[in-house]
């Protein structure tokens, strides 16, 4: 398999929430896409899969969001580029600051973003209309790279 340690999550927010993740405070969420930039070392897919998961103990910051009924992944993005540049590149808002950014030495702010209420350019329409599209694009990522 090819070295990609980086992953991008567009999640769709089907409605407005309020989320406390970990120990950060109470903050509220509108309704529209996000994506989460994150990586890891080892077994990428194992964990682009346990993101997907909805029931799971809660460990990182982003399971507060992910175990969320009104959050989907919609697409998953697999990239070789070093997490923060990346999800600098990326843009969009930072409305939790410090959100998925506890080890982060690049000062992003957050590794979350808000996108807005548009379907983002990256991720496919028809992906909104699939049962498991956020495990469809992880295994056409890896696929693609065999
Ligand atoms: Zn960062």
């Amino acid at each position: 398999m090819a070295n990609e340690v980086t992953y991008q999550l567009y999640i769709r927010l089907s409605r407005a929430c309020r989320i406390q993740a970990g120990r950060l405070p109470y903050r509220r969420l509108p309704a529209g896409w996000y994506v989460y930039t994150g990586s890891a070392r080892r077994n990428l897919a194992a964990r682009v899969e346990r993101h997907l998961r909805r029931d799971k103990p809660r460990r990182w910051h982003i399971d507060w969001l992910l175990t969320r009924r009104e959050a989907r992944v919609i697409h998953v993005v697999l990239s070789q580029a070093a997490e923060c540049p990346l999800n600098a590149e990326t843009g969009g808002e930072v409305l939790i600051p410090g959100f998925g950014a506890s080890d982060c030495r690049a000062a992003c702010g957050s590794h979350l973003r808000y996108l807005g209420s548009e379907r983002p350019a990256a991720v496919p329409a028809e992906s909104l209309h699939r049962r498991q599209p956020g495990l469809r694009a992880l295994r056409t990522a890896l696929g693609a790279e065999e």
